[in-house]
């Protein structure tokens, strides 16, 4: 669980406790448990007959809230108002009976109140938007960036007394690729699924083998191009996958140098380049050694 998802479930299960709290208290408040309203004359009456031993009042602007408790029955609540001009007296009537008499400025209890009352639903609002917020932002997310696949193949025919370029790399054997450009299975091969994924055509609509311009072209400058292509698209590779076939040579111990040329061709880290090698296992011309042949998936990301 992340912290985003943990904060949700914690504010969720916060704001359940209170709501509960808030329905327990207004389910359990029973009828009459609250004061009862009195009126002056009935709360001096009171007074008079020794029922009452303590008050509260809270002054406001123009009255005075009294509350207190009746000592008959015992526990049972009271309020009255009383106007502020009348306070004075009222207050020095009660000292003298003996009721203890307190003011506060505010109304601590109905603070409190308030509070249960109103903080489970200031929370529970506040959660909603918030996970309306956060699904908004997802789905900008996914409304603003989308993922696109390509797939590449090349096969070369394998001669005698040609130079081997693999990946952009050169490598130690006896017979190279026939082509009009370096013959690179590998780039050709990543080079179509780069346009393919992007829907930019192939490599031969970019590159036509018919242009002398491209003979014994390197074709790094392919994926260079190709590379400055997705780039005023706006997409970006995000991973590239590929399987070179050929029987001879062992391909394995010169991968690392060709997804460095191959990275450095296409601006992207190398960890974003994965090879792979296989033999035809002895079968077609690939297997006899007359062939080489790659396939690549490559994987772009708009942005
Ligand atoms: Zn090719």
């Amino acid at each position: 669980m992340n912290s985003s998802s943990f904060t949700k479930t914690l504010l969720f299960w916060f704001s359940i406790i209170l709501l509960g709290v808030m329905l327990w208290k207004l389910v359990s408040a029973k009828p009459g448990s609250r004061a009862d309203e009195i009126s002056y004359n009935e709360f001096m009456a009171k007074v008079d007959a020794g029922d009452v031993k303590d008050v509260t009042m809270y002054p406001s602007q123009n009255s005075y809230d009294v509350s207190g408790q009746h000592l008959r029955p015992a526990g049972r609540l009271f309020h009255v108002t009383l106007s502020k001009e009348m306070a004075p007296a009222v207050i020095e009537h009660l000292r003298e009976k003996g009721v203890d008499v307190k003011i506060q400025e505010v109304h601590g209890t109905d603070w409190m109140i308030l509070l249960l009352n109103g903080l489970p639903l200031v929370l529970l609002v506040g959660f909603c938007l918030f996970l309306i917020r956060q699904m908004q932002r997802s789905a900008t997310l996914v409304n603003s960036s989308s993922t696109r696949t390509g797939i590449g193949y090349d096969l070369h025919r394998l001669e005698y007394g040609r130079p081997l370029i693999v990946g952009g790399i050169e490598l130690p054997f006896d017979k190279g690729p026939v082509g009009h450009s370096d013959g690179d299975v590998l780039a050709h091969a990543l080079c179509d699924a780069l346009l393919g994924a992007a829907g930019l055509g192939d490599i031969g609509t970019h590159f036509p083998d018919t242009d002398p311009k491209w003979k014994g072209a390197n074709s790094l400058l392919f994926l260079e191009h190709a590379k400055k292509l997705l780039a005023d698209k706006n997409f970006a590779i995000e991973h590239i996958d590929a399987v070179v076939i050929t029987e001879k040579p062992k391909l394995g111990p010169h991968f690392p140098k060709m997804r460095e040329a191959l990275a450095k061709a296409l601006g992207v880290s190398s960890d974003k380049i994965h090879l792979k090698a296989k033999t035809n296992e002895g079968v077609d011309a690939i297997g006899r050694g007359e062939a080489i042949a790659a396939h690549v998936v490559a994987t772009l990301v708009s942005r």
